[in-house]
């Protein structure tokens, strides 16, 4: 892809405005609870709609239009297949008052997901219920407080290293525990600050492996013993499970406690908050400790045990997020345990392909071979008086979206790439080209861009400081 590269760009009002306000003719409810002014709702036929909605979409950059390396987030092409699956009403039209002895089929579902998901993360139980990444991580540490209290143990401090994902030290601080960071040594835990670090106050130490810079940590079984030894537990943030499946586990990583992202690993889309499902796996020791419900199997069939005799309690309503389990269990179903290795293989492969595409061009920290992903920095940019940010967003022009930038933050000018397992050599070699053309443009070019895409630069502050929400625009 070249520069040519065109978004769509449309004047579009808000629905609201482009037809006659319409009220409920008839509102079926009862008076005391019918609103009294009008519902206000767009009176235009469907096909107006949909067009709308239709053009929309064209001015919007999604997996289905293009590569998307946004790193840490695994926005790989999602099956759809899984779509039309979770769009059938057996499963979407689930009640979920509906008693258990209707509901074996969903049931049998969760409860085979469960197991798999053990084997994966060789884990002995799972809860499916945590809805995203980050509530599986505040649903491990609920249950890493609850298993120090009942053993009347006081620990107050969590462990994490400078490389850890955002969402860790927001967890942890949710949770009122005390942060201790530690610094890692060539992007890897530095095995002597974590020694110092654990004690008696240490109630976890929490991890990603592949950490976020990609790099495989070689010394997790030496952690996993320092922190035993502490009397603490292991946390493993299965957000990158997607470069090891396969290959090992955080359970023969001597881990106790992980959340998968089945939103990233096993095919469900994800982006604008949802929908996502987090589930969280633990040791034989912790098994008591789960939210509830778990799902069971004896010989009368599947139930739902909501009876756990050190259960954190509830986390999530009712299934949890039952139409995205459904997605990551046929997802897994269809790959086979082969073909999720496969999968690991190849997101390993792509990143360290393009990783060696892009380095003449960048500048590559810390050690070179890389899992799933890897960071660049873009200082060189700084030669032309620019920033990362710029080469970012003139790489949208190009047909790319922009990779995550600026994380993690000890690298300067980081730009974090994740390729996934789903792109081809040649939209890889397109997005290495795409770069060192955009190295060679002037200032000015860069400074411009976005130039082709739907919306230009935006203001972020003013974004993020002055919302406003377009729902709310009805005058
Ligand atoms: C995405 C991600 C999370 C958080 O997951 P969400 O489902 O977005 O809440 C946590 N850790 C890492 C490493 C991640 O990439």
């Amino acid at each position: 892809m070249n520069s040519d590269y065109r978004q769509a760009r449309y004047e579009e009002e808000l629905l609201i405005k482009r037809s006659e306000e319409k009220d409920i003719e008839e509102n079926p409810l009862p008076e005391n609870i019918a609103r009294k002014e009008s519902a206000k709702i767009p009176d235009l036929p469907t096909h107006e709609v949909v067009r709308y909605f239709n053009r929309l979409s064209h001015m919007n950059y999604g997996v289905d239009t293009g590569f998307y390396p946004l790193g840490s987030c695994t926005m790989k092409y999602n099956p759809k297949f899984t779509e039309k699956l979770a769009a059938m009403p057996e499963a979407t039209e689930l009640h979920p008052y509906r008693p258990e002895e209707f509901s074996q089929g969903t049931l049998e579902i969760m409860w085979e997901l469960q197991q798999q998901l053990a084997e994966l993360g060789g884990m002995d139980s799972i809860s499916l219920q945590p809805a995203a990444g980050a509530q599986g991580e505040i649903t491990g540490l609920m249950i890493a407080h609850q298993y120090h209290k009942n053993n009347d143990d006081e620990r107050n401090e969590v462990i994490l290293p400078d490389t850890a994902h955002g969402t860790n030290p927001a967890s942890v601080s949710m949770m009122g525990y005390e942060l201790v960071e530690i610094p890692s040594e060539d992007g890897c835990v530095d095995l002597e600050a974590l020694e110092e670090a654990a004690g008696e106050n240490t109630a976890a130490f929490m991890i990603t492996n592949p950490n976020t810079l990609g790099l495989f940590e070689t010394e997790a079984s030496q952690m996993a013993e320092i922190i035993h030894e502490a009397g603490g537990l292991l946390y493993y943030d299965g957000a990158n499970l997607n470069a090891i499946m396969g290959k090992t586990t955080p359970g023969e990583m001597n881990f106790d406690i992980m959340h998968f992202n089945l939103h990233k690993t096993f095919s469900t889309p994800h982006g604008g908050g949802g929908p996502g499902s987090g589930p969280v796996g633990v040791t034989e020791k912790l098994a008591s400790y789960l939210p509830v419900p778990v799902v069971e199997k004896d010989e009368e069939g599947y139930s739902l045990n909501y009876d756990l005799e050190n259960s954190i309690g509830r986390v999530k309503g009712f299934y949890g997020n039952w139409l995205v389990m459904l997605k990551a269990y046929a997802y897994i179903l269809h790959e086979g345990s082969d073909g999720l290795e496969k999968a690991s293989e190849r997101a390993v492969l792509n990143s360290n392909y393009l990783r060696k595409k892009l380095e003449p061009h960048l500048n590559l920290p810390y050690k070179p071979l890389r899992k799933h992903e890897f960071v660049l920095s873009g200082k060189k940019m700084k030669d032309k008086d620019l920033k990362t940010k710029d080469l970012a967003k003139r790489l949208l022009d190009y047909g790319y979206h922009a990779p995550t930038i600026y994380f993690p933050q000890l690298v300067e000018e980081a730009l974090m790439i994740e390729p996934t397992e789903t792109e081809s050599k040649q939209t890889l070699d397109g997005l290495a080209e795409a770069v060192a053309s955009i190295m060679e443009e002037d200032k000015e070019t860069i400074e411009e861009a976005p130039k082709n895409t739907s919306v230009r630069r935006v203001d972020e502050t003013k974004a993020i400081r002055d919302s406003t929400l377009s729902y709310m625009m009805r005058d």
